[in-house]
C-alpha cells in the first residue's frame, strides 16, 4: 500500500523531466524480502522542485535537500542528489553540495547495501555491489572504509546494528578500519549512540552486536560500557524474549553483574530519561536482591516483591526473569505473580482499616517518619502474615512495632 503511494512520487517526478528512484535502506529491505518501515526517494530535482510538485509537503531538512512529501497521511523523504562538504569532528558535514548524478548521491552513503536506488521499472542501481554483498552477507563500507568512519564515526554503530539486525559479518577491511577508528566515537553526540545501542540491543542477533563492539573495543573511552558489553555478551541472545528497552538494558546489567548503582550510571551516561533510569535501576535492584542464576529457577516468593514494587512493576520483572531462565519455559511466572496477588486480603496501605491518622491519636505520639514505617510493617503483616484487617487487631500490633523498635 504504502510503496503505491511512493509510486506515485516516483511517477509525478518522472513526468515533469526528472530522475527519481527509491534508495537506501527500503531497497536492501526489499530484495532481503524483510519489511520495510520507511520509504526514502532520490532525485535530481532540486527542492524548490519538489516543493512546487507537492503542495502537500513539510520542509523537514531543506538545507540538507531533503523535503518531506506527504501522500495519504503517510510521509516519504524526497532527497536531491548531493554529495557532502568537509566533514568537522568526525560527525556530519555542516554543508551539502547538489550533484546531478545518482552514482555520485550513492557514494556518499555508508555501506554497499545501502548504496542502492530502484526505479520505476524494478531496475537496480548498483554501483558498488551491495546486491552481492547481500548475498554474502557482508557489511562493506563504501569506498576507503577508514575515510569513511572518520568523517562520520556513527557509522562505526551503525555496522554493528546492521550486522546484529540482518545477521551479517563484517567485511575484513571495514572490521579492520572499525578497530582503527574506534578512537572517533567518542566524538559522537550521547543520544546518537544510545538510539544505535538500543537498535543493536533489539535486533534478531544482540549477542553478535556485543561482540562485535567488544572486538573492535568501540567503547574504550566509556570503561563501563565497555565492561557492560563484554561482560554480557554470552547471556546477550536472551534479550530477543523481552519486548522492552528499559527490560533489555535491566537484563544486559545483570548479566555484566553490575549493580544499582553502576546501572544508574550506564543509564546516565547514556542520557536515558529520568523514568527509564528509575524502572532500570529498579529492576536490577530487585534482580540482585533476588540474584536469578542463569540456569535454575528457584521457588521465587512474589509477595514481598509485590508489596516493595506493585503490580505492574512485577509483572515486568515476571518476564525478565522468564528470559534469564529462558531454558526452562514450562516456568509460569505470571501465573505466580497473579497467584500472590490474588492471595493478599490488601494490596496497599491505602486498603488498611487504619490510617496514619488514627495511629497517632491510638499511640498517642507526635506526627514523624515511624507512621509510614508502621503502616508499612501492618501492610506486610495483612497482606502475607495472615493479621486481621480491623482496627482493633491494627492498632494492637501498631503497639507493639512501636514498642519493639522504640519509635
Ligand atoms: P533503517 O532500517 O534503520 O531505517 P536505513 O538504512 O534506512 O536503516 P536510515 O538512517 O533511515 O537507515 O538512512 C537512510 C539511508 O541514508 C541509509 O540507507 C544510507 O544510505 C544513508 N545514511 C544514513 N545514515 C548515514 C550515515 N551516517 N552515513 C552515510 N550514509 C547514511
Ligand atoms: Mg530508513
Amino acid at each position: 500500500m504504502r510503496k503505491e503511494l511512493a509510486v506515485t512520487i516516483l511517477q509525478t517526478l518522472e513526468a515533469h523531466g526528472f530522475e527519481a528512484y527509491f534508495v537506501g535502506g527500503c531497497v536492501r529491505d526489499w530484495l532481503l524480502g524483510r519489511p520495510v518501515h520507511d520509504i526514502d526517494i532520490c532525485t535530481n530535482a532540486h527542492p524548490g522542485d519538489v516543493i512546487r510538485l507537492f503542495p502537500d509537503h513539510v520542509p523537514t531538512g531543506l538545507k540538507h535537500g531533503t523535503v518531506s512529501v506527504k501522500m495519504n497521511g503517510h510521509f516519504f523523504e524526497v532527497t536531491t542528489y548531493r554529495t557532502e562538504g568537509k566533514y568537522e569532528d568526525y560527525r556530519r558535514p555542516s554543508d551539502v553540495q547538489f550533484v546531478d548524478e545518482l552514482n555520485l548521491d550513492l557514494q556518499r552513503r555508508d555501506f554497499t547495501m545501502n548504496a542502492m536506488a530502484m526505479d520505476l521499472k524494478n531496475e537496480l542501481q548498483d554501483p558498488f555491489n551491495g546486491r552481492e554483498d547481500l548475498a554474502q552477507q557482508l557489511v562493506r563500507a563504501v569506498g576507503i572504509p577508514e575515510e569513511r568512519f572518520q568523517e562520520d564515526a556513527l557509522r562505526l554503530l551503525r555496522a554493528v546494528r546492521f550486522a546484529a539486525q540482518l545477521g551479517f559479518a563484517i567485511e575484513t577491511k571495514t572490521l579492520a578500519a572499525m578497530k582503527a577508528t574506534a578512537p572517533y566515537l567518542s566524538h559522537i553526540a550521547v543520544e546518537r549512540v544510545r538510539e544505535e545501542l538500543n537498535k543493536m540491543l533489539d535486533s534478531a542477533s544482540p549477542q553478535q552486536g556485543c561482540e562485535l563492539l567488544t572486538k573492535t573495543k568501540l567503547f574504550t573511552h566509556a570503561p563501563l560500557l565497555e565492561r557492560l558489553f563484554e561482560r554480557a555478551s554470552k547471556q546477550a541472545w536472551r534479550l530477543v524474549h523481552l519486548n522492552q528497552v528499559t527490560q533489555k538494558w535491566s537484563l544486559l546489567l545483570y548479566a555484566a553483574e553490575l549493580g544499582e548503582e553502576a546501572s544508574r550510571k550506564v543509564c546516565q551516561q547514556v542520557r536515558m530519561s529520568k523514568r527509564e533510569t528509575e524502572e532500570i535501576s529498579t529492576f536490577v535492584r530487585l534482580l540482585h536482591s533476588i540474584k536469578p542464576q542463569w540456569d535454575s529457577p528457584s521457588e521465587l516468593i512474589w509477595g514481598p516483591i509485590l508489596l516493595d514494587v506493585g503490580w505492574e512493576t512485577s509483572c515486568e520483572l515476571a518476564r525478565i526473569l522468564k528470559a534469564i531462565w529462558w531454558k526452562d519455559q514450562r516456568e509460569t511466572f505470571m501465573e505466580k505473580v497473579q497467584e500472590a496477588f490474588e492471595k493478599m486480603p490488601v494490596k496497599t496501605v491505602k486498603e488498611l482499616a487504619v490510617t496514619g491518622l488514627d495511629l497517632q491519636v491510638a499511640l498517642q505520639k507526635k506526627p514523624g517518619e515511624w507512621i509510614w514505617r508502621v503502616l508499612n510493617h501492618l501492610l506486610t503483616q495483612t497482606a502475607l502474615h495472615g493479621l486481621p484487617n480491623t482496627q482493633e487487631a491494627l492498632i494492637e500490633a501498631a503497639k507493639k512495632e512501636v514498642a519493639r523498635n522504640e519509635y
